[in-house]
This record gives structure tokens, sequence and C-alpha cells, in this order.
């Protein structure tokens, strides 16, 4: 499979080295040159394969001969060694739970499997390659976790200091080893600013070899297509297909789910679900691309102010947006409105939410009420716990700590913190 440029079709590059440059040098994001169709016996015989046979399957055509199969068959199996449980919240309602990873929240599968094929393609390299990535709290802990102890790969992490939850500064900064967290005296905006500063440096980009892990990686983007089929396996009325709803914000994780529909996975519709940041629900409904500034919201992974994949899902339509709007609908729903979501998906349905996942199942509620007959499942992105400081209050319960929390709490913060100057990045880099 090669990949092009969304912004200039027409030259290709392969799966390594679409996940070694992340993005195109003319800035475009890459895309597969065809959407496969998957053999109908993956589809027949989804009951009786193994996560692993069904996830391998769903991602070969993607890495073509840049991985052999033992060791695409060993990162696969290491990406999703944890569970991807479908879960009843309501009689036509429920939850596909992808926070049981390592830091609880669903980047784990993207960020997972980017790391190890990034390590095997550098594995002969001279030079260890840096990842460099800013973060406003979940991207950096499934990173850091991911490329955790990956030989020739060294990681550097930029987050805004007092501005991430105490256990995503945990996830960041007590792995150690090839992890460095660098914490900065200013806002994420300044962090990427940073970031994209040592990209555009030549000087730099001669002494080292600097990739990042964004979000638009086809190595992230791709793999998040798995969880779509082990809910696929696990929905009992194979004859009436699941309404799907994702809560989105750079629209990657809904984008993954569109492609495995496209390759025959089957589904009744899905539904993008937005907090404030509504430039999609507008688009959709005027026809008006119109961005503005990100707003602060409950459920702030999704604060976006430009949805950088949604270019991907036009182009899976061919542009099409009279046919994308029957496949795909989008909703906006406010931090009031998540607060009562979560309230009363504890006390009528005994369902412990975090803010993206509420926002998901009020979307999906809403439509499900006006199609009758129609059920679904909403993607339960981080584990609850991971927004504490929001939910325990709305329940007015705490929420008990799962493992992998309880044991961050007793380790020690490693972080070196830094002004918030690019001058400063670049020291550090090249010392
Ligand atoms: C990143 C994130 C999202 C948004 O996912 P996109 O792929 O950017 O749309 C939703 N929920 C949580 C918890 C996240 O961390």
């Amino acid at each position: 499979m090669n990949y092009y440029s969304l912004n200039s079709p027409g030259t290709y590059v392969d799966f390594k080295e679409a996940t070694i440059r992340g993005q195109a040098p003319d800035k475009g994001l890459y895309f597969p040159q065809t959407i496969p169709t998957l053999p109908n016996q993956l589809l027949d015989n989804i009951d009786t394969l193994s996560r692993e046979e069904i996830a391998y399957q769903v991602i070969r055509p993607y890495t073509g001969n840049t991985l052999p199969e033992t060791e695409l068959r060993r990162i696969v199996r290491e990406t999703i060694a944890f569970e991807f449980p479908l879960v009843n919240v309501s009689p036509n309602i429920q939850s596909l739970e992808l926070f049981h990873g390592p830091t609880l929240a669903f980047k784990d599968v993207g960020a997972r499997f980017m790391s190890r094929c990034l390590g095997y393609f550098v594995r002969d390299n001279k030079r260890p390659v840096t990842v460099l990535v800013a973060t406003s709290g979940d991207t950096g802990g499934a990173v850091a976790s991911g490329f955790y102890d990956v030989e020739g790969v060294r990681v550097v992490i930029l987050y805004p200091s007092k501005k991430v939850s105490s256990v995503q500064e945990l996830q960041l900064t007590t792995l150690g080893k090839n992890i460095t967290a660098l914490e900065v005296e200013g806002s994420f905006d300044d962090c990427q600013q940073m970031v994209k500063q040592a990209f555009a440096d030549t000087t730099l980009q001669q002494q080292l070899f600097l990739t990042s892990a964004n979000s638009i990686n086809v190595a992230r983007w791709l793999p998040q297509q798995f969880y779509y089929f082990f809910a696929w396996q696990q929905w009992t009325d194979k004859t009436n297909p699941p309404v799907i709803c994702v809560p989105s914000g750079n629209f990657g994780n809904i984008c993954a789910g569109l492609l495995a529909r496209q390759s025959g996975l089957p589904t009744a519709h899905f539904i993008a679900a937005t907090n404030a940041n509504d430039v999609i629900p507008n688009f959709l409904q005027t026809g008006e691309f119109k961005t503005q500034p990100a707003k602060a919201t409950l459920s702030n992974a999704m604060d976006v102010a430009n949805p950088s994949n949604f270019v991907r899902i036009l182009e899976i339509f061919q542009k099409q947006v009279p046919s994308l709007k029957k496949s795909l609908s989008a909703v906006s729903i406010s931090d009031e409105e998540t607060i009562a979501a979560i309230r009363q998906l504890h006390n009528d349905h005994h369902y412990l939410a975090d803010p993206h996942g509420a926002v998901g199942w009020l979307a999906l509620q809403r439509y499900l009420d006006r199609h009758a007959g129609a059920k679904g499942y909403f993607l339960e992105t981080a584990h609850p716990v991971k927004f504490y400081d929001t939910v325990e209050p709305i329940i007015q319960k705490n929420i008990p700590l799962p493992a992998s929390v309880r044991s961050l709490l007793d380790k020690q913060k490693h972080s070196k913190k830094i002004p918030a100057q690019y001058t400063n990045l670049k020291d550090f880099l090249l010392s």
C-alpha cells in the first residue's frame, strides 16, 4: 500500500516513510492509495477469530511489505494487550470501553502501534531518533507509555506547567529511561509553537533525526479501526448493525471508524459528538467551514478549533458531502448538558462516564429517540478517574482508583522546567 499527500495527489510513499515523516513535506496528511475491501471470511467468521487475528487482517493491507508477518503479528499482539468490552448501559445503548490500556484512554492503541512500528523501522539506524511531542494532557501519557524502553528512540514531551491534571502529569513524568518530560512555563500553545519551530529548524534537523508522534500520523490513525471490529464481534444482533457515536475533537478516531465501514464493517450510522467546539456540526448543517478559536470545556481533549482529520473523512467520501451526510451526523453538546448526562448515567443507569463519554452518550440517546428500533454504542474514550476533579463533584462520590493509577501515586515526578522560549528547547535537544 502506498500513501499520497492530500495536498498533492500523485506522489507516493510507503507505510514506513509515511510513519517516519508523519506529515508530507507539503504539510498534507497522508492517505492510502486505495481503501481495501476486507475478505468475506473475516466478517462471516468474526465470532470464531481471535482479536489478534482480526486486527492483523485489518491492518495487513496498510503496512504492505514494510513489516514482515511475524513482526506485524507481534506489534498487533502487544498493541491490543488489554480488554475492549462492550458494556450494557440501557436497553438500546452500550458503551465500548476503550480505557483499559496503560494510560486509561483510547490513544493507547494508536500510540502503542506507532511506537512499535517506528522502533522496527529505525532499528538499524546509526543515530537514535528523537520523537518530539507537545501535549495538553492525554497524548503525552499515551506516547510516553507507548515508546517506553523502545530501543533507538528518545522521546521528549513538552507539557504546560500546572495545566495538566495530576494523574496526567504523573503518567508523563514518572517513567524515566528514554522518556524526558519538559515542563514548560507557559501554555499548551507555547509548547506546540516550540515543537513547530524545532521541526522548521534546519540546523537542528541536520544534527538530530527528529520525528513527531502527532495524531495525524498514519500509524496512529489506522490501528484505531481495530476496536470497531472488536465491537462488532461482541454485537449480538447481527441483523441490526449499530449506530456508532464517537466523542470527537480532531476527528481521527471517527475517521478510522468510517474507514472500517468503507472496508466492509456493518454499521447503521455514525454520529460525531462534539462539545462547544462545533465547526463540524455547523459545517454539516450549513455547508460553511468556519473555524473559531478553541473554547475551553469540561471535555478538554476535544477542545479543537480546526479538526485536522476532517479532510480525510471528506476524502473517504470522495468529497461528496451529500453522501457523507447519509452516513455521518454531528451534534454539539454543551458543558451543562455534559454535567446532566454524567449525573443521569450515574443515577439512572449506574454507569460512571467521563466527560467525553458522556457527550457521546447524550448525542446517541437523542439520535435513537428519533429513530425507533435502532440500537447503538458510544465510545467511552477515557476512564472517569482521569477527570475525577470534574466527575466527583457531579456524582458526589469518590471514584475508586484503578491499580495503574494507585501505583503512580507512589512514584517520584521527574521533569525539567524550561521557560517558554524556543532557544531553551533547542539547547536541551543539542545537549
Ligand atoms: C483525544 C481524545 C478525544 C478526541 O479524539 P479525536 O480522535 O481527536 O477526535 C476524545 N476523548 C478523549 C478522552 C481523548 O483523549
